[in-house]
């Protein structure tokens, strides 16, 4: 490996606007979004097209130049960090960033890798059209790192995650040549789907450069609730009450625990809406693209059965678009609290729907008997079994002691998670931060087939080393 010879040649091809080397213009790639991680690089590489991309990967493979595909770098796994050995090359598709295409006839959008998520959203909805990928990162994350992170969000629960929002892709492959899988078809059943490999892989397997990805018809009305749960064991049941009764236009069902709604207020102000903190609250919202059918009227009436039913206590319906604004703001405030409490090992996990009361009490339980000062703090998209079972460390303490109870507090977690038949990773991958896990609890043919995979198309181990495998 000639790391000298490669910068040169990378230079010569990308031009000092697509190839930089400067400490400082590399910084802010060296380094994951929760500061865990911290890595080298040989030069970050901004191609402005397919064919620059292609050609930058043939020059890697020349050189044996390892490559980290990163895109907003608000993944949550350290999957976009190089190692410290500075020999990689983090290629960046933000100069990337064009829409080609928008057919509503079609209902699809093309775009390039390197397009603000939130940027695709917008252009949807001027086409009165929805794109419903959505997350709290939606203003900075790229959409060719929410298809390799195979990412979720709050609208899942209707319209899927992102491997159920893409038509097409177009990938170069580790040794330069370029899969142009970027069909605007609905149906294709002409041999393998080979972009599903891409999709969530976590850039291990080549370089997403466009999409195609679907749209919806615009939302014309949404109502949205939030409601005090009388149990969790109650969650499963409201599920499947609020979507029959919206003729199934729920679009999230999200978990807040009462300790989350106190890290809200506390940290951020956010006043409480329900009139005593309930232990599990959930905020609902349900969406339609029809202009004729009463949402609002659907979802309150099924909560009004609700609660004659006794699933739920205390709730209340947004009745501005200000005030549903400060309900999700709550649920924002839980997520964001999180890093001003210390250290916090994060658990994004998945079990089915109807497991989850005995889940949480189960390893809820053994992390309160082990860990008594520790604080549990899980929330989420229950409406998708996916939780967030994070635990943050004794209020006030030292954080040092506490991170390094990492693996055995992981361990414990995925114990629990696998004995529910479950997922150590729903939504933020396994990158850095999951790979002994996953060694661990995948099974050894899973593993075997995955590697082969990783082996056919890379067989130099060059793209993303030391991530998922
Ligand atoms: P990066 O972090 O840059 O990269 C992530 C992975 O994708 C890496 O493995 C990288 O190598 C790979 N990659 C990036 N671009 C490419 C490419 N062009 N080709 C091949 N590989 C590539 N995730 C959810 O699923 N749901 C949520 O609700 C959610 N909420 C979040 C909230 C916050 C505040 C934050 C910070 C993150 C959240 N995430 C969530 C994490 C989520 O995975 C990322 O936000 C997003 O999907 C990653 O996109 P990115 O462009 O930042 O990718």
């Amino acid at each position: 490996m000639d790391s000298a010879a490669f910068r040169q040649a990378a230079l010569a091809l990308l031009g000092p606007k697509g190839f930089l080397t400067a400490p400082e213009e590399l910084s802010p790639s060296l380094t994951d979004w929760r500061g865990l991680y911290h890595g080298k690089a040989c030069g970050l590489a901004l191609p402005a097209s397919t064919a620059e991309a292609a050609a930058l990967v043939k020059l890697t493979a020349e050189f044996g130049i390892p490559v980290v595909p990163q895109g907003g770098n608000t993944g949550l796994s350290g999957a976009a960090t190089p190692d410290m050995s500075g020999d990689a090359v983090i290629v960046n598709m933000r100069r990337m960033n064009r829409i080609r295409a928008l057919d509503t006839a079609n209902d699809t959008i093309l775009v390039e890798a390197g397009c603000i998520l939130s940027a695709i959203q917008e252009a949807a909805a001027a086409a009165d059209r929805l794109f419903p990928l959505s997350l709290t990162a939606e203003g900075s994350c790229q959409i060719g790192g929410n298809l390799a992170t195979n990412a979720g969000g709050i609208n899942v629960l209707k319209f899927g995650n992102a491997r159920a929002l893409t038509l097409g892709l177009e990938v170069v492959l580790p040794d330069g040549s370029v899969l142009d899988a970027l069909t605007t078809l609905h149906k294709d059943n002409s041999g393998y789907d080979l972009k599903q490999l891409f999709i969530g892989a976590e850039g291990t397997l080549g370089l997403i450069t466009a999409a195609t990805l679907k749209l919806f018809p615009a939302f014309k009305a949404r109502s949205t609730a939030l409601v005090a749960l009388s149990d969790l064991a109650q969650a499963p049941v409201l599920l499947g009450r609020c979507r029959a009764a919206t003729a199934d236009q729920l679009i999230s069902f999200e978990l807040l625990p009462r300790f989350g709604l106190e890290l809200a207020q506390k940290h951020f102000g956010l006043r409480q809406p329900l009139e005593q903190l309930p232990a599990w609250a959930l905020l609902i919202e349900a969406a339609t693209p029809s202009a004729d059918f009463d949402i609002a009227l659907a979802l309150e009436r099924a909560l009004g059965e609700a609660l004659e039913a006794g699933e739920i206590g205390d709730g209340l319906l947004a009745e501005s678009e200000s005030q549903r604004g400060d309900l999700w703001r709550l649920r924002e405030g839980i997520v964001n609290a999180q890093p001003r409490e210390g250290v916090c090992h994060k658990h994004d996990i998945a079990v089915p729907v109807a497991g989850i009361p005995a889940f949480v009490a189960d390893a809820g339980a053994a992390l309160a008997r082990d860990y008594p000062a520790a604080r549990l703090l899980c929330f989420g998209h229950v409406g998708d079994g996916n939780l967030h079972f994070n635990l943050l460390q004794p209020a006030g303490g030292d954080g040092a002691p506490f991170q390094s109870l990492a693996p055995a507090i992981n361990q414990l977690v995925h114990d629990h998670v696998a004995a529910h038949k479950g997922s150590i990773s729903a939504e933020h991958g396994i990158g850095q931060l999951r790979r002994t896990e996953l060694r661990r609890l995948k099974s050894p043919v899973a593993l075997q087939t995955m590697r082969a995979i990783k082996a056919a198309l890379d067989p130099q181990g060059r793209f993303n080393p030391g991530k998922v495998l």
